[in-house]
């Protein structure tokens, strides 16, 4: 990869991205860092290998935390103290869109805070590409933030805004051409010279990306950045933000409290917990294995049902603990089965209570009457809506292995349950497989 880049005379210069990963060292260093093209102007070519002049080269860093261990200390004698992070490893890849997940005061924020710098760790250490950072600034770190409470500056523009940050480093290069460059990224070309308070939500949220990348920061940090915004919005914002990260080269870790949102915009997704990751991995892995009954009730908002109730039974689920979770998804829910087979005895009647379409997926809300004096339960079935059924579920025989790729909407594969849409109010029959279910007692769901 090849990115131009402007040096103080306006000279254009091509970085690769091996030569710009190796500046990092250097420019931790603030001597180097002050009026120094830094190793910009080591790099010779200046034949553009591309067209566009993008100001941010490949230099995203890998992030790494050692025993990480925060607790806010009460400030009157006597109060309550709180642990914001538990003490925990994690490491996070270059270049690539991290999407933190968990409950409210799981720690997301606290540890995003600790990797930049704006708060100090109790104990355990910070490293950024390779490097110990513990005992830099913000700004010695190179890190961007992109928070709920960070505005822009009200009283300059949106040019003097994005020149705000370069200037402060004193990076090399064309200011205006720098400006040019980040609004053309997000794609507000027109608006260098509004002020903050001529610009929608949506546009201020693209702003205060394009400052924070304007610093040209080896990790980004977003904390929660659309939640003020309005779903359609956040939507674009969300596709726009994922290519702008791509283009920019740049480490972006993301906390979200939209599990959606993350699910489908992270090249890798960490659950937290009680101050600190309880799981860990690529979106489609995490949800086809999520290891816990937490981290799947979280990812899903899985059924809970009692372990005895019949749906469980009959779909061939046993376990010791109180309850068995399934994922929505994974539940198939089917008009009519053929008696005559031998797979109709894991099916339960039920009857629909509600239907709702949400994208290329149909919600189904479904109640399992007892059996034997025991009560009802309710749980939901996600199937994809683009997929057809022409024949009776039994006829298929035994199979039905479940969606293991565990993304909803998928379409129709040939292991997918037959299909058809069910009316609400009219009888049905549902089973999961069951190697989809897992136990649970009421702690393991516990935030
Ligand atoms: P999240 O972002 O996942 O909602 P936080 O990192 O904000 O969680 O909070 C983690 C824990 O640390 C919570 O128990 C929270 O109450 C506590 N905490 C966070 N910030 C402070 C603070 N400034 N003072 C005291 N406790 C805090
Ligand atoms: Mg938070």
């Amino acid at each position: 990869m090849m990115t131009t880049m402007r040096n103080k005379k306006g000279k254009k210069l091509t970085l690769s991205a091996s030569t710009s990963t190796s500046s990092f060292p250097r420019v931790l260093n603030k001597q180097a860092e002050l009026g120094s093209d830094g190793d910009l102007s080591n790099s010779s070519s200046a034949a553009a290998a591309s067209a566009r002049r993008i100001f941010i080269p490949k230099h995203g860093v890998g992030i790494r935390v050692e025993q990480l261990y925060k607790r806010y200390d009460a400030l009157r004698a006597g109060g309550e103290s709180f642990v914001g992070a538990a003490g925990f490893d994690l490491e996070i890849a270059p270049n690539r869109l991290t999407a933190l997940v968990g409950p409210s005061g799981s720690g997301k924020t606290t540890f995003l805070r600790l990797v930049s710098g704006l708060e100090d760790p109790t104990s355990g250490r910070v490293f950024l590409g390779g490097r110990d950072v513990t005992d830099l600034s913000t700004r010695e770190r190179r890190v961007g933030v992109v928070f709920q409470g960070y505005a822009l500056f009200k009283h300059m523009t949106v040019a003097d805004n994005i020149k705000f940050g370069p200037r402060m480093l004193n990076l090399p290069g064309d200011p205006d051409a720098r400006v040019r460059d980040l609004l053309e990224l997000v794609e507000l070309p027109h608006v260098a010279k509004r002020y903050p308070s001529q610009l929608s939500g949506g546009q201020k949220q693209r702003v205060a990306l394009a400052r924070a990348l304007a610093a040209e920061p080896r990790v980004l940090l977003l904390d929660e950045p659309f939640s003020a915004l309005d779903p359609e919005v956040r939507a674009a914002l969300r596709a726009g933000l994922r290519d702008v990260l791509r283009r920019a080269g740049v480490t972006a870790v993301m906390v979200s409290h939209d599990q959606a949102e993350a699910f489908e915009m992270a090249d890798d997704v960490v659950v937290f917990r009680r101050g600190a990751p309880a799981a860990r991995g690529a979106p489609g892995d995490l949800r086809s294995d999520p290891g816990s009954p937490f981290v799947m009730d979280f990812v899903h908002e899985a059924n809970k049902l009692p372990a005895g109730c019949a749906l469980v039974r009959r779909s061939g689920f046993a376990t010791r603990k109180q309850g068995a979770m399934c994922a929505p998804c994974d539940v198939e829910c089917v008009q009519r089965i053929d008696d005559s087979s031998s797979s109709s005895s894991s099916y339960t009647p039920v009857t629909v209570l509600d239907r709702s379409f949400a994208g290329n997926v149909i919600k189904y809300r479904i109640r399992c009457e007892g059996e034997g004096g025991e009560p009802g339960v309710e749980l939901e079935a996600h199937v994809p809506s683009n997929a057809t059924a022409l024949t009776p579920a039994g006829a298929r025989g035994g199979g039905g292995g479940g969606r293991r790729s565990g993304q909803e909407g998928g379409g129709s594969s040939p292991s997918s349950p037959l299909l058809e849409q069910l009316e609400v109010g009219s009888r049905a029959y549902a089973r999961c497989p069951p190697d989809r279910f897992m136990g649970f007692q009421a702690e393991d769901l516990e935030a």
